[in-house]
């Protein structure tokens, strides 16, 4: 099987581009439709349910996320999904980062900037993700999982700049931004991530400069050696061709919800990029047949091409019950199943 989205252009050159391990891992290519999710999955965090788990609770060292983790793998490991994600348990896609980028706080669900944006020491995200691995593993599943993070310009515009920067001029936390960034990706990119998704749902909003945030995301893709896929939310009617020139290997957005983003594309010079196609409503409980959504992905593979196509859901699922979201990734893999069981 074979990536052939690896043309991103990257400043370190050649050298990067070879490096980029992830390209032969992570697949598309003739006949085969690739399955992923956008991120976040309903399942929450548990009590001590065992002795071990009491026991650990009274040493303060219990954590009542693994479980929610665990279930949100095992769904999407289930469902047949190729490249999962942690189910990203720990709260929202702001406060996740918020609490622990050098320079943020959160405070009182508000997140704000308080001094100058550096780097984290710590991973945020990588032992989840090793332990996802683990969990796949147990499960025997065969599955890649993607490491995520929110990209720096939607981190900026969600905060209240309350020192260091100037609040009007946002460009210098942007990049701040995106070096401390760079850092977790590498992070997760070391914890065997095999590919790294950047959510910038900001970017269709119209209220941030796109010419930082294509820079800022560039600093990051530079140095990740795996795919690097970019999530945009919402209508994409005035950002797409912009999106397009962003140094990424793919571009996912929403399309169940929004069908006139087809048209979007329809007219779009995609080149080396593939396109993430959002073919289930993740705003809506109602449960999409398998045959609306193959209908859907014919849809969308007649516009995007079957080598380019990666299927997934709209956006993450955290808002809807878990069997709802459950049923919908399983109707999701047996509709792109069924299409490339007729295709081969
Ligand atoms: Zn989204």
């Amino acid at each position: 099987m074979l990536w052939d989205g690896c043309g991103r252009n990257t400043s370190k050159g050649r050298r990067n581009r070879e490096n980029r391990k992830g390209c032969d891992k992570i697949t598309g290519g003739a006949g085969i439709l690739l399955t992923t999710v956008v991120g976040s999955y309903p399942s929450q965090p548990s009590k001590p349910r065992n002795w071990r788990e009491k026991l650990l609770k009274i040493l303060g060292s219990y954590d009542p996320y693994k479980h929610a983790i665990k279930i949100a793998v095992k769904d999407q490991v289930k469902a047949g999904i190729d490249i999962i994600s942690d189910g990203q348990v720990r709260g929202d896609m702001i406060s996740i980062f918020a609490s622990k980028i050098p320079g943020m706080k959160v405070d009182n669900s508000t997140s704000k900037i308080i001094s100058r944006i550096l780097p984290p020491q710590n991973p945020i995200g990588a032992q989840d993700l090793r332990f996802s691995k683990k969990i796949i593993k147990k499960l025997g599943g065969k599955q890649e999982i993607k490491g995520i993070i929110t990209g720096p310009s939607t981190l900026v515009y969600s905060s209240r700049i309350e020192g260091f920067y100037d609040p009007e001029d946002k460009k210098r936390a942007i990049m701040d931004m995106a070096e401390a960034l760079k850092r977790e990706a590498s992070y997760l990119e070391e914890a065997g991530a095999s590919m790294i998704q950047i959510d910038e749902p900001f970017l269709s909003t119209g209220i941030v400069n796109i010419k930082t945030a294509k820079k800022a995301v560039k600093r990051i893709s530079d140095v990740i050696r795996v795919p690097v896929a970019l999530h945009a939310c919402g209508d994409i009617k005035e950002v797409f061709e912009d999106l397009l020139k962003f140094n990424v290997d793919i571009i996912d957005c929403e399309f169940a919800g929004n069908p006139n983003n087809l048209e979007i594309v329809k007219g779009a010079e995609l080149k080396n990029k593939k396109v993430g196609f959002g073919c289930i409503d993740t705003k809506s409980q109602k449960i999409e047949t398998i045959e609306e959504i193959k209908r859907f992905i014919k849809k969308g593979i007649k516009i995007i091409g079957e080598e380019k196509i990666i299927i997934d859901p709209d956006c993450g699922m955290r808002k809807l019950p878990r069997d709802v979201a459950f049923s919908k990734l399983k109707n999701m893999v047996e509709a792109a199943n069924a299409i490339q069981d007729n295709s081969q």
